[in-house]
């Protein structure tokens, strides 16, 4: 792996490494020391635009859209194939770049497998249908590839969420161009390197890193651009689906959360404790979909936060890449300060700190970015902290006295892409995970997802979907074609 590292980290554009036309390089760092660990090419609008280009040159020349879809299923089995045997290079790499603990990095390698080999089965079924119309006519509807779909992905899972946009738009028969997190590129364009061994064409997967403001927004304003799908902030959501509204192309939007976890008071308190620590200081919280308001009855609420405080205050934080460490540090240096402001912020508007709330500065871990493992008791609903995702390892605890008052509180945000409750009553699980505004919903599990189910946000948290059996044909339009059979009768 050291070897490989010191191998610049180029665009991957038309089946070629190419440091972009400016030739330009950045580090990006080890969340684990803030130590540069790799250097990555810095592309600018020029790239994105030989980006696009080469990815229409090869849905237009390649057999990749033309051929049936058996032919690209057997392509993307084989990347899948290639991937799994190197599950353990790529989990490392994503350590070592994103900082989360080597076993989360093997759980996202072993997703990403999963959700290729899922899409692959769906690429030979995008079928059509025969409508019955007036007259002698044949009426059909064919499912065609949309062209180039761009694909700009976030830090937190850096290849699962790029994977999650790509491989379905590769499945439908699209030629893709995606663009990482500046902060955590690798992963997304070491995969690419694979796709010539899987026999995808050159140019039909295509990566290209720098910013989003110039080479995101410069691929979706590309005239070539049919489609973006988009995970991250809600404000840059919101931007891409303006650029995306004046040229009329389709955005997929996975953005924000501040997933509520209700707690019954005749639930598993021991396993609901576990899953809610699993579900907000897993990948250092950095979730979009982290469990991040726990709302819990009052007959059990000091119990459940004793055992929560308990387990967040015994994980053992290390660097992702040591066997032992149970949580990795946050992305950035930056991001640590900002989830610090937001817990200070919580203090300062009533909240008390239960366990954690600071950084880390001991000798070992003092030059990362480690931020204990926190929960913040009793802040006003009205408290920034409650309202705004800190997208860090902070769980904000509310008491509640009867169901409505739960769902109330549970719902009380502008985001709605996960909620979580805990309870033994199979009729408070139903009607609960009815009345809950979210697209996402686990009963005494938190969180899970699988590539065969539905995963998107209602209210802000997004538009779309991404995952489920219905994903590959999102990657297609629709063409309806109509014949008349009649035959002119003979003239007299
Ligand atoms: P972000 O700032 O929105 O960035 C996400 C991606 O968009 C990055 O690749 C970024 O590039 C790019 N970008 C930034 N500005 C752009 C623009 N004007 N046009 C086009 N692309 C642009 O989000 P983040 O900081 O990486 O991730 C954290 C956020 O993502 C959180 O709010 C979290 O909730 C959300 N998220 C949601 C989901 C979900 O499935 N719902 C999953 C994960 C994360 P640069 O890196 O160069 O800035
Ligand atoms: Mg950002």
């Amino acid at each position: 792996m050291s070897g490989s590292l010191e191998r610049p980290f180029d665009h991957v554009i038309g089946g070629t490494e190419t440091p972009g036309a400016r030739g330009e390089h950045a580090s990006v760092k080890n969340p684990a020391t803030n130590a540069d660990l790799a250097r990555v090419a810095v592309g600018h609008a020029d790239d994105a635009r030989h980006a696009m280009e080469a990815a229409q040159a090869a849905f237009d020349g390649s057999w990749w859209a033309n051929d049936d879809g058996g032919r690209r299923m057997r392509a993307l089995v084989k990347l899948a194939g290639i991937l799994e045997s190197r599950v353990e290079e790529f989990a490392l790499l994503e350590t070592l770049n994103m900082g989360k603990t080597l076993k989360e990095s093997r759980g996202d390698m072993g997703f990403v497998v999963r959700t290729i080999e899922y899409v692959a089965g769906l690429a030979d079924k995008i079928e059509g249908e025969t409508i019955p119309v007036p007259g002698a006519r044949l009426d059909y509807t064919i499912r065609e590839p949309l062209g180039v779909t761009v694909h700009i992905a976030p830090w937190n899972y850096p290849l699962l969420l790029a994977v999650r946009g790509v491989a379905p738009a590769l499945a439908a028969g699209n030629a893709v161009v995606l663009k990482p997190a500046s902060l955590t590129p690798l992963t997304a364009i070491a995969f690419a390197r694979l796709a010539k061994e899987s026999g995808i064409p050159d140019g039909i997967l295509n990566v290209v890193s720098g910013s989003g403001g110039e080479v995101g927004e410069t691929l979706i304003n590309d005239s070539r651009c049919r489609s973006v799908s988009f995970t991250g902030s809600g404000d840059v959501g919101r931007r891409i689906a303006e650029l995306a509204a004046r040229r009329t192309i389709p955005a997929t939007l996975e953005l924000g959360g501040k997933s509520p976890v209700v707690v019954f008071p005749d639930a598993d308190i021991d396993r609901a404790a576990r899953g809610i620590a699993f579900g907000i200081f897993g990948n250092a919280g950095q979730m979009c979909w982290a469990g991040s308001r726990l709302i819990v009855h009052r007959a059990v609420h000091a119990a459940l936060v004793e055992k929560v405080a308990k387990l967040a205050a015994a994980t053992r934080l290390g660097a992702g890449s040591e066997p032992t460490s149970e949580m990795g540090p946050l992305v950035s240096a930056e991001h640590l300060g900002k989830v610090a402001e937001y817990v200070d912020s919580a203090r300062s508007e009533g909240g008390t700190v239960v366990t954690g709330g600071a950084k880390v500065t001991t000798e070992s871990l003092g030059n990362g970015n480690f931020y204990a493992p926190t929960i913040v008791d009793g802040a006003a609903p009205e408290a920034k902290a409650v309202r705004e995702e800190i997208f860090g390892p902070v769980l904000m605890v509310h008491p509640f006295d009867t169901t409505d008052e739960a769902i109330r509180l549970a719902n009380a945000t502008e985001f709605g892409l996960f909620a979580a409750l805990w309870t033994k009553d199979i009729a408070t699980a139903h009607t609960v995970a009815r009345r809950l505004e979210a697209g996402i919903v686990s009963v005494n599990e938190a969180p899970v997802t699988f590539p065969q189910t539905p995963f998107g946000g209602f209210k802000g948290s997004g538009l779309g979907f991404e995952q489920g059996s219905e994903v590959v044909r999102q990657y297609t339009r629709r063409k309806n074609v109509v014949l008349n059979l009649s035959v002119p009768k003979p003239k007299a």
